[in-house]
């Protein structure tokens, strides 16, 4: 297996190249280390108080612009996730389907309704399986007739008279789901807040603390209306939330002012939080922790918090304001393996093949292929693998991943320790867990899997995989 001069994989190299460790390497200065804040000029940036990594990423594309890709001439559509519920296909083989028609319909938890993307026909049922093992049928769509959106003036509906249940059930009609993470509708999210019954803030999180979100930050600049509105609309969707704090990272504080100023429009307050951008501030608990601290010398007091996505609150918008399911997502392709990488705004169900194609191709054939960022990652079994609602980004490494490398003993570094966001100590965990072949011990239930401790070991161990209970599991740092 080729390897670096070193013995590592080129994702390694990169990360170990850039990353600097600790909050102390980027702090210009701790007004008191308590309050985890830290001065940047006239700024105040909350950040979380150890830990983290601060690492750059010459592969990934530019968040300049997004460029539009080709209209696909087959889409792949996963009817269902096979994670929970059941998605019923409304359509069979050889039938003809409209850009945003209702082709799947969920039932029960987990699931969310199923659109086609483009106008054409059902050219075959196929069996599918992701990346995770979940199983579930597809149906192959071959593009033909016109499009009833793209290119024509659609029509605005106006949510200004309705209630929360009114919104809820357009939210689900048009199968929005966390676009950045889970894929769990947003529906149900924000039913499940309201029906928790505390106020609280709605936190949209524009938190880059990882290169590879630059599709949601070239989102968040060219679709910043509709991320606002959405986020408005979410508001009185959810029914009890009082308040929309923007939580973004400090270097896009005029994105963050912008997007205050944008929110003027609407009769909701609003705020906005300058965190830090050491992975992994975005993480839930990195994020309320900081939020908690904003809460206590700034001023409004937070409730209970729902955080969601930009990506998120755009769908949103888009459900709402024109009846249009996700037909489209911002994803970054890119990696050492390809020409030219680029932030792409591509058909949802393209093949993830014909996206790296119109970057250029490869300079080289790849050794791996994933999506998700090179920290936190999924393998792509093959290219025709189809661009997802929750697909942000799609890198490809021209040589393979560090779990399939060869281990080495532990040197006792110590660096796992030092860019542990919780203060755990991963070599010990590693230890404890294969010494006695045993469940985690105590405390690796503290662990969220950030990966941070197994993006420095210089051993390559799979720690952060096996303290959570899953050796094999999918690390590319
Ligand atoms: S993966 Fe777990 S143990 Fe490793 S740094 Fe992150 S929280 Fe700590
Ligand atoms: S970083 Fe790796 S080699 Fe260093 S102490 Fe932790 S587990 Fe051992």
């Amino acid at each position: 297996m080729p390897r670096g001069p070193t013995g590592e994989d080129d994702a390694r190299l990169a990360a170990r190249r850039l990353i600097t460790l600790g909050p102390a390497t980027r702090a210009p200065l701790y007004i008191g280390k308590k309050n985890f804040i830290v001065k940047i000029g006239r700024m105040k940036v909350y950040t979380f108080p150890r830990g983290g990594l601060s690492f750059d990423d010459p592969a990934v594309p530019p968040k300049d612009f997004s460029v539009v890709a080709f209209l696909p001439v087959l889409t792949v559509v996963p009817i269902g996730s096979g994670t929970g519920g059941r998605v019923y296909p409304l359509v069979n083989v050889g039938e003809r389907v409209k850009e945003g028609m209702l082709i799947g319909r969920a039932s029960g938890p987990g699931e969310a309704n199923v659109h086609a993307t483009v106008p054409g026909r059902v050219a075959r049922k196929i069996p599918w399986k992701d990346n995770e093992g979940n199983s579930c049928n597809a149906l192959l769509i071959r593009m033909e007739g016109s499009f009833d959106r793209l290119g024509r003036r659609e029509e605005v509906f106006s949510w200004s008279g309705m209630n929360c249940y009114d919104l809820q059930r357009i939210i689900a009609e048009y199968g929005v789901v966390e676009m950045e993470g889970s894929g769990i509708p947003a529906a149900e999210i924000i039913s499940a807040f309201r029906r928790a019954g505390e106020a609280g803030s709605l936190v949209v999180r524009c938190v880059f603390d990882d290169p590879w979100l630059a599709a949601d930050y070239v989102l968040c600049r060219e679709r910043l209306a509709a991320v606002v509105e959405g986020s408005a609309i979410t508001v009185r969707a959810a029914g009890k939330l009082e308040r929309i704090v923007f939580a973004v990272s400090h270097q896009e504080r005029d994105l963050g002012e912008a997007m205050l100023a944008e929110a003027a429009r609407w009769d909701i307050p609003a705020f906005l939080a300058l965190v830090g951008s050491r992975y992994p501030q975005r993480n839930r608990r990195e994020l309320e922790l900081v939020l908690r601290n904003y809460e206590k010398k700034e001023g409004p007091a937070l409730g209970s918090l729902l955080i969601l996505g930009p990506a998120t609150m755009a769908a949103v918008y888009d459900a709402v304001k024109f009846k249009r399911p996700p037909l489209d997502r911002y994803v970054a392709v890119g990696g050492p393996a390809v020409k030219t990488p680029q932030v792409m705004k591509a058909r949802i169900g393209k093949q993830l093949g014909e996206l790296f194609a119109e970057c250029g191709g490869f300079v080289a054939p790849p050794k791996h292929i994933a999506k998700g960022t090179p920290l936190l990652g999924r393998a792509v079994l093959n290219l025709n693998e189809p661009l997802t609602k929750t697909c942000f980004a799609v890198f490809a490494m021209l040589k393979a991943r560090s779990a399939d490398h060869p281990e080495r003993n532990c040197i006792g570094c110590g660096e796992c320790r030092n860019v542990c966001p919780v203060g755990l100590d991963p070599e010990e965990l590693y230890k404890a867990i294969n010494a006695f072949n045993s469940a985690p011990p105590e405390g690796a239930a503290e662990c969220h899997g950030c990966g941070c401790c197994e993006a420095v070991c210089p051993s390559q161990l799979p720690l952060s995989g096996v303290i959570r209970g899953n050796p094999q599991g999918e690390r590319y740092a």
